[in-house]
């Protein structure tokens, strides 16, 4: 099945939903990169099922894109079906100390909203800008959390055959800003389980954790951190160590404020940011005998340029 049958397939079923030659770029905090020959809004479960069981049938190659504050996007774009959670996979639910969350809902806003309920253990998750899906593929954390002390399970769905199941968080392998969950498994929804505590006192430590994110952390277009801690250092120390801060390739520059941080110009380019990831750990494996893996996640590279900046799995990104 050609890219063009698949098009009119989800256009039929999905409307405007479904767009061809879609921006991608501006669905990350970078705002660079290429666009995607497809991409397609689910706003259900029974819409990842659809859209899984069309990619079964036709082999198409398919990526699923959160808040995009991860991800870095090739300015040539994407040659498949781009994949995005809607409004409809972004409620928030919660009951005593349960909290329900769609896949696409937003940390800052599941961290507030806990808060606000009374709830303690989600508060670092304010300054984190992706979504729930996002934030268990990556185990994202900070302020001495991570999604493992709250996480219990997930509903998936899987884009390869349109099957949807559940895993625990025993099944996710989750590590250091990093998972096992499947490439082709989409979080549709996570049930997290927190404790009681008092809301004066979890807001308090929400604007704490958001004062500390404006005077620590660069503004700007970034991703967050680009290269993983090997811990115990850390990815910014080493940078810094080795000179690179403020190194420039382009559009792209090491932060001067965080050197672990990666800004772009405006109408900058990804392929500077991939470059300049390169560069950076070449100076850092010279300076130190270190070599940084990316947390940045990469969509649409030749494997060799990925592999380059640091890719983990250069197989599931390029
Ligand atoms: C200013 C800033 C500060 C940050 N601070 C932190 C921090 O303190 N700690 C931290 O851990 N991270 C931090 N990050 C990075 C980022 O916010 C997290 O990694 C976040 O979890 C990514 O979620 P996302 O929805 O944006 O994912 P995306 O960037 O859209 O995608 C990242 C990966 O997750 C996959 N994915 C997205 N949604 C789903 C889903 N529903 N199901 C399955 N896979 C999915 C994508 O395919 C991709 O492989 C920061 C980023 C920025 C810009």
């Amino acid at each position: 099945m050609n890219l063009s049958a698949v098009a009119h397939e989800l256009q039929t079923a999905f409307g405007e939903r479904s767009e061809r030659d879609a921006a991608l770029g501006e669905l990350t905090t970078y705002r660079v990169g290429g666009r995607a020959s497809i991409r397609v809004r689910a706003e259900s479960i029974s819409d990842l099922e659809v859209i899984g069981k069309l990619i079964a049938r036709s082999g198409t190659q398919f990526a699923v894109v959160g808040r995009g504050s991860n991800l870095l996007v090739a300015d040539e774009g994407f040659d498949g079906i781009v994949i995005t959670l809607g409004d409809g996979l972004a409620s928030i639910d919660i009951s005593g100390t349960v909290v329900r969350a769609g896949g696409a809902a937003p940390l800052p806003i599941v961290a507030r909203r806990t808060a606000a309920a009374g709830l303690t253990g989600f508060e670092w998750a304010v300054g984190v800008p992706g979504s729930i899906g996002g934030a268990i593929r990556m185990n994202a954390g900070g302020h001495g959390s991570d999604m493992t002390q709250s996480l219990v399970m997930v509903r998936v769905v899987d884009l390869a055959t349109g099957d949807q199941g559940q895993l625990s968080l025993a099944d996710l392998g989750l590590g250091f800003r990093t998972s096992m969950l499947g490439r082709s498994l989409v979080v549709a929804e996570a049930e997290l389980a927190l404790a009681v505590g008092e809301r004066s006192v979890a807001e308090t430590e929400i604007s704490d954790i958001v004062r500390w994110r404006r005077e620590n952390q660069p503004g700007g277009a970034n991703a967050g951190s680009v290269f993983v801690n090997p811990r115990p250092d850390s990815a910014g120390r080493l940078v810094d160590e080795s000179g690179a801060k403020g190194l420039r390739v382009g559009s792209a520059e090491v932060s001067n404020k965080h050197a672990n941080f990666i800004q772009v110009d405006d109408g900058g380019s990804a392929n500077d940011v991939a470059m300049l990831m390169a560069l950076v750990r070449a100076q850092v494996r010279d300076h130190t005998g270190v070599d940084l893996h990316a947390e940045t996640h990469f969509l649409g590279f030749a494997p060799q340029v990925a592999a380059a900046a640091g890719a983990q799995r250069v197989e599931d990104f390029a």
